[in-house]
Order: structure tokens, then C-alpha cells, then sequence
């Protein structure tokens, strides 16, 4: 994976190898909005690791989305994410796939979190539907 020694400080979660700034910060400020699945994603997946509940529940499906989210007492510490392979998604789709592994430690346990997440685009806004938990 390519990753700027320079832009370390300030790289982005996600591991896109982008700084933040340049990849899910303005999705979290609200200055871009997500132009596939797979940023959308990336940016979900770096709130996790940020806590970042409102954006998170802004960017779940209308359908799915649960009443609230609650991170502050979540212990869970992300250590990186993987794509694995992505399925439509793009600016002219409606819906996308994106398969993912995100690595994390709980109470002094790592664990692998395999999912295959569903998106759906409305007025031209990405949002995260449902994912399927693939067993370890
Ligand atoms: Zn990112």
C-alpha cells in the first residue's frame, strides 16, 4: 500500500494513503458529499475510528437506520480497513456492493470484521443500507 511518509500525521483512517483532509475530512465536515460506495464507505468506516456518530447516522439508509448511536463508552480501538472488491457504486448507479475487512482490538482482543456492505444512492446521495457479517 502506498503511503506518503509526509502525510502521516494527518493521514486519513481509511488507509487510502491520502491525507485526511484530502479524503473523508470533507465528507465529515459536510463541505463533499460521497461520490461512490466505496468513499462512502471509507468515510463510514473512518468515523468509527472518530466516534463520529451524526455522521454515521446521516449517512445510513432512511430504512435502516437505527433511532441513535451511541460511541462514547464503545472501547473498540480500529487498526485499518481493506476493501476487498466493489460492485457498481459509481456516480450513474443506484446501488452498489462493497466488500470489506476492517481490523480491530476489544478488551485486549484483535478481531477481523468481514462484511459485505449494501449502498443505495437517493437525489444523489450514497447512503449505507445493510451488510451481510462473513464468518471468520
Ligand atoms: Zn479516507
Amino acid at each position: 500500500m502506498k503511503r506518503p511518509a509526509q502525510a502521516a500525521p494527518a493521514a486519513c483512517p481509511c488507509g487510502s494513503g491520502l491525507a485526511y483532509a484530502q479524503c473523508c475530512g470533507p465528507l465529515h465536515a459536510g463541505e463533499r458529499r460521497a461520490q461512490s460506495a466505496e468513499a462512502l464507505m471509507r468515510s463510514r468506516y473512518s468515523a468509527f475510528v472518530q466516534r463520529d456518530a451524526a455522521y454515521l447516522l446521516a449517512s445510513w439508509h432512511p430504512s435502516t437506520r437505527p433511532a441513535e448511536l451511541d460511541l462514547s463508552s464503545d472501547a473498540t480501538r480500529w487498526l485499518g480497513l481493506k476493501i476487498i472488491a466493489c460492485e457498481a457504486g459509481g456516480t450513474t448507479d443506484v446501488h452498489g456492493r462493497v466488500e470489506f475487512v476492517a481490523r480491530g482490538k476489544l478488551g485486549g482482543k484483535a478481531f477481523r470484521l468481514h462484511e459485505r456492505s449494501r449502498f443505495e444512492r437517493i437525489e444523489g446521495v450514497w447512503y449505507y443500507l445493510d451488510g451481510e457479517i462473513e464468518d471468520a
